[in-house]
């Protein structure tokens, strides 16, 4: 019989027996050494902020992760020490994943695009000791000084030659903290559930919210990813995360890296399109991450060479709904295969992901691209529910519409130090509110269908910013979109299109809604449409609504 406990979290089955396998923890020094020992060859190229390319294999990391643990330890830093990193994704910066965990301190990963406020907050709330930066955000902690914890140190990630001339106390030089260490470190051993990563998330209200890992976490995260069907985790693969290492721990793919062998490379500071293309080219990526945004400039670069980059096969777009033009673009004009992920920081961060099988990659190509702009499938370890206002579950038939629960060993079970909002957090069941409005088809595909605070609701109805904003997309001559609630006096609330135009566009509101008026419902048609230059993005590269919502809180619709 099972007895649900307190929350329902824990489980008690009446007469069972213990199994006698041994309780080895899942620590994530395991990853890198397990990289090191099967695929030593494999290689991690970055572009350093210092302007050239750095290349070495696994073993050569391994042998640096050592002697910046040692480092780590010189510096003071101990089990439980917050150690922040202030950087882009190069390999130093994967370095400091391995050796801060290695060692049981925890390694907090700092958006640098974060607005001021919370910028100080998180350092503080974390209570960071140390914090490693690129060159690149030396000034920006000048700037800031006054709030950074007191005493933290401040280590640049670079070489003597370049260390800058800075008046910020406590400063010292990455490379100098690994001169004469030793190339081995004997890893200590400690519970699996201690805390290795910290990543926070800012919500649309209140302080930004710490999604605090465990090293059994992160081994399960990487070990459920890795069973995914995706090409892109073999020894012959070369994967790019343009996802940052300071966003949740850059989807997973540090620690599948040396779990899998593939090789990886980092584009440093170079998001561009036209640094990708050449970086991707160059070095033969087979498989590159990113959210939607970062697809645009790149998907710009391949239309300015009429090609892709020679070895790109797949691209895993995440953190935002894909348009169902980009999914189109890559497969039919360049023959990219796309999978659509779905996940979140408080989730490590994969959920679910678009791969199809067998019989769906046999099924008419509109039918696959219709398949694949959903949200996919659950991933190995997650479970989903969508459940109705009163938190009755739903069923998972494609018509049902709910709020999405997650549970699962790499979902959060509340947030760092932020009782209120890990209550908030948590529903009766023990499941994790997302925040996601969704549905879910008989097959499992999961259909986002906006975020609560973002859907509109005209008149009790509700209109999915997602599906209007899709549709705009398909539009030739629209390069981004946002849809947004406006205030309507007599519907509550009613969508506004925020439209940036292609380049060399000549673009009217009526041609705008004229098209629309063929793909979405009557009543779902955008009250206004306002072209802009830019879409404000947030710290990840999503479209920050909450920006656009500030700027346009005022905004007066012609039929209000
Ligand atoms: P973050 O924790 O910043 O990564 O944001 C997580 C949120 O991003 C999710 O709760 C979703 O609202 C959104 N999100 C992530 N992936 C997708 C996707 N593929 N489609 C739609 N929304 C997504």
């Amino acid at each position: 019989m099972l007895t649900p406990t307190g929350s329902g979290r824990k489980k008690m089955l009446q007469g069972v027996i213990p199994g006698r396998m041994m309780q080895r923890p899942l620590l994530v020094s395991s990853l890198i050494e397990y990289g090191k020992d099967f695929h030593p060859n494999s290689e991690i190229v970055s572009r350093r902020v210092e302007g050239d390319l750095h290349r070495y294999t696994y073993a050569a990391a391994y042998r640096r992760v050592c002697q910046l643990a040692h480092g780590l330890v010189a510096l003071g830093v101990t089990p439980g020490t917050r150690v922040a990193t202030l950087a882009w994704n190069n390999h130093r910066h994967f370095e400091l994943y391995y050796a801060i965990q290695g060692i049981g301190a925890v390694c907090h990963t700092v958006n640098p695009r974060l607005p001021v406020d919370q910028f100080k907050y998180v350092l503080n709330h974390a209570d960071d000791r140390v914090l490693f930066t690129d060159l690149t955000f030396v000034p920006l902690l000048e700037a800031r000084r006054a709030d950074l914890p007191p005493g933290m140190k401040i280590v640049v990630m670079t070489d003597r030659a370049h260390m800058p001339e800075s008046g910020l106390p406590d400063l010292f030089c990455f490379e100098e903290l690994l001169v004469s260490q030793a190339e081995h470190y004997d890893w200590p051993e400690f519970d699996e559930n201690t805390a290795c990563a910290l990543c926070y998330t800012s919500g649309t209200t209140g302080n930004p919210k710490g999604a605090l890992y465990s090293h059994r976490s992160m081994v399960l995260h990487s070990l459920f990813a890795r069973n995914a069907d995706l090409p892109c985790f073999t020894p012959r693969a070369k994967f790019l995360p343009v996802v940052p290492l300071f966003h949740v721990n850059a989807w997973g793919l540090p620690y599948l890296a040396p779990l899998s062998g593939a090789g990886m490379v980092m584009p440093g500071p170079g998001l561009d399109g036209p640094s990708l293309f050449k970086l991707m080219d160059d070095e033969a990526v087979s498989s590159a991450w990113g959210v939607p945004t970062v697809w645009l400039g790149l998907l710009a670069e391949m239309g300015q060479h009429g090609r892709k980059p020679k070895a790109l096969a797949h691209v895993l777009v995440g953190g935002s709904a894909v348009p169902p033009s980009m999914l189109r673009t890559f497969q039919e004009t360049y023959g990219i295969s796309v999978v659509h992920g779905w996940g979140m920081t408080e989730m490590s961060p994969v959920g679910s992901l678009g791969i199809l099988e067998p019989e769906m990659e046999a099924l008419p190509q509109e039918e696959q691209l219709r398949l694949k702009a959903y949200q996919g499938r659950r991933m190995f370890g997650v479970d989903l529910k969508i459940v109705d206002e009163d938190g009755a579950r739903l069923p998972h038939d494609g018509e049902a519409i709910g709020e999405l629960a997650v549970r699962g060993p790499c979902v959060v079970d509340g947030y760092f130090n932020d009782e209120p909002a890990s209550a908030a957090a948590i529903d009766d069941e023990g499941w994790f509110r997302t925040g996601d409005v969704a549905s879910i088809s008989p097959d499992g595909f999961l259909m986002i269908v906006d975020r609560t605070k973002d859907l509109v609701k005209s008149g009790g109805e509700w209109i999915s910013s997602i599906d209007l904003e899709n549709a705009a997309m398909a539009h030739p001559e629209i390069a981004e979109c946002a849809v947004i609630a406006a205030v309507h006096p007599k519907w509550d609330e009613r969508p506004l299109l925020i439209v940036v135009p292609a380049a060399g566009a000549d673009l009217a509101k009526e041609a705008v809604i004229d098209f629309l008026t063929a793909r979405v419902a009557k009543w779902w048609l955008p009250d206004d449409v306002v072209f802009v230059d830019e879409l404000p993005h947030g710290a990840t590269g999503k479209v920050s609504k909450l920006t656009l919502r500030a700027q346009f809180k005022d905004y007066v619709l012609p039929t209000a």
